[in-house]
């Protein structure tokens, strides 16, 4: 009897270790499948093109998109800072300070004195309050801007007027250093490429070593092509053999970058106008836009530059960049209201996606 005992103790402890094997194999397997599963995916990751990643990061930073209330938040606030709406002021006082809060904005002389002419004429200033002088100013200044509504796309701006066009349509960006025209080119580059348009960039500044490089990092993101060539030094040589590459490419657009300084502002005209002749040469109607990069912290003095390129280029279109973080904001209806040269797109930060195109209801309504 003990012997039978003992046999059925062994068989029970045989049969819990087999069980608990059993359990740990389960176990590990379970384990296995879950953990493969991840470095998979984390390898799926590592083998993202930098297109991917670069779209991942757009959407990513999507959700952090800049609003054009908050980029101009600085503008309106230096605004409205300086009026104040005591019952004891009178009329004459109210449009000083209306005044006063125009050239701060930097609205611009000519266009502030329009401005406070109007005022005098058609708004009742004894009886002002922040929402008749918003109403007010709205309506002057979507009158001055034109009610424009451009389109969201970059590619059917360029269209524009050159619908029945055959080959690639050029677009020849101009701009003095520093106001963000490399960016620019890149962002306009990123959102071509995005509408699934061929884009060829011509790294036409050869006087700033680095900006061929710059321009380098946004077209690898871009999946855009760039025309580097190297040890070339003349802007017009780049520009002509570009159009001709993208001409003989199939490409859908040509960007042409151009100097931002030479040794003087004559010369910089001088070559800036070889450009335009040399790649009319190729095509007579090329380039079909010129458009100018206008920092809007320059305030009054970028619609200065925008007037020397205008008289030379006969510019077509103007992109206001870095309006986040600025106070001068105004400075848009004064390039309206004196250049005359429309408003394409607005820069409000420095990815791709902070380009934005320009709609003057909308900017209106986040300046004042
Ligand atoms: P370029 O000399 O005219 O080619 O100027 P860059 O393209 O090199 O730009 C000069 C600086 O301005 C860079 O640091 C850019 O990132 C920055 N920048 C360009 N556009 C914007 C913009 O719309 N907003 C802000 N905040 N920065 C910008």
């Amino acid at each position: 009897m003990n012997d039978v005992s003992q046999d059925l103790n062994l068989w029970f402890i045989f049969a819990a270790i087999s069980i608990f094997s059993l359990f740990c194999t389960g176990l590990y397997f379970i384990l296995r499948y879950y953990t493969s599963k991840d470095a998979l995916d984390y390898t799926n990751k590592e083998n993202l093109d930098s297109k991917d990643l670069a779209k991942e990061t757009v959407f990513k930073s999507d959700a952090n998109k800049v609003s054009l209330k908050d980029a101009l938040s600085k503008s309106r606030r230096n605004f409205w800072e300086h009026i104040t709406f005591a019952k004891s002021s009178a009329p004459q006082a109210y449009l000083e300070q209306i005044e006063e809060a125009l050239y701060l904005g930097d609205v611009g002389p000519q266009t502030v004195t329009y401005l406070v002419d109007r005022a005098e004429k058609y708004f009742n200033v004894e009886k002002l309050t922040e929402d008749s002088l918003k109403h007010f100013l709205k309506d002057e200044m979507e009158s001055i801007l034109g009610k424009t509504e451009m389109s969201q796309s970059v590619y059917s701006q360029l269209k524009q007027g050159f619908e029945n066009i055959e080959g690639p349509v050029v677009l020849m960006v101009v701009g003095v250093n520093g106001v963000g025209k490399t960016t620019t080119i890149g962002k306009l580059a990123q959102n071509l490429a995005e509408e699934g348009k061929k884009v060829l960039i011509a790294a036409g500044d050869t006087f700033r070593a680095a900006a061929g490089e710059q321009l380098k990092v946004w077209t690898d993101r871009a999946k855009a092509e760039i025309f580097f060539p190297e040890g070339v030094k003349d802007p017009s040589a780049v520009a002509f053999d570009a159009l001709k590459k993208a001409e003989s490419g199939g490409f859908d657009v040509c960007l042409i970058d151009t100097a931002g300084r030479l040794h003087t502002q004559d010369n910089l005209m001088a070559e800036l106008e070889k450009v335009k002749r040399v790649l009319s040469k190729i095509n007579a109607q090329a380039p079909h836009h010129t458009w100018i990069v206008l920092d809007a912290n320059s305030g009054q003095n970028a619609l200065f530059q925008a007037q020397n390129f205008h008289k030379v280029l006969n510019l077509s279109g103007v992109i206001l960049t870095k309006l986040d973080g600025t106070a001068k904001g105004g400075m848009a209806l004064a390039v309206a209201n004196e250049l005359k040269v429309p408003i394409r797109f607005i820069g409000v930060g420095e990815k791709a996606q902070d380009l934005r195109p320009f709609n003057s209801l909308e900017f209106v309504d986040s300046l004042i």
